[in-house]
């Protein structure tokens, strides 16, 4: 996750954006994300950013508001309840300051771990199996073969996933506020 924080000052519309890498974080006044060790209780009146997995391979991030935390914001509506599952372009907010919440990620090629049902490559339509080199297309999420070395490199086959997904893999993140 990213999250891409408003500049302190009214008339800086700089956004300061930060790549969440571990999965718990708290969050200062400023929507600074500071992560959190294992165990480590955050600042009181701080809000949680937590990464929560389930069904073993899928993953959602929640935010929980702090006891005493001033009054926030989501997407213009106050926010009261305990806890929320964070989704892609929320704005969260204090009114004064706030951040967006970008769910974008990077093509990357990954030794693929199989479920528990079999799982196909889209372009080749050939089993991807357990270590195979691939890569999940950000786009469609759906798994590629992605293995140059033995000429198998389904996802960047062509400019585009099958779904029509741009599959260059360093070109970065696409999707900031400035977008909007
Ligand atoms: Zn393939
Ligand atoms: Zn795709």
């Amino acid at each position: 996750m990213i999250i891409y924080r408003s500049g302190s000052e009214e008339s800086s519309q700089q956004w300061h954006s930060q790549v969440l890498s571990t999965s718990r974080y708290e969050l200062t006044r400023d929507f600074e994300a500071i992560a959190l060790s294992p165990g480590e209780v955050p600042q009181p009146g701080n809000m949680v950013l937590q990464q929560v997995s389930y069904n073993s391979a899928d993953t959602v991030w929640t935010l929980v508001p702090g006891r005493s935390s001033p009054q926030i914001f989501i997407n213009g509506s106050v926010l009261d309840v305990h806890i929320i599952i964070l989704q892609d372009r929320d704005y969260i907010g204090d009114g004064r300051v706030g951040m967006y919440i970008s769910l974008e990620t990077l093509p990357q090629v990954k030794a693929f771990t199989t479920g528990d049902d079999k799982t196909y490559c889209v372009r080749c339509k050939t089993e991807v199996k357990d270590g195979d080199k691939a890569v999940t297309c950000p786009g469609c999420l759906l798994v590629y073969h992605e293995d140059v070395e033995i000429g198998l490199n389904c996802f960047t086959y062509s400019n585009t996933c099958v779904h029509g997904h741009p599959t260059a893999m360093n070109a970065g993140y696409k999707w900031n506020p400035d977008n909007l």
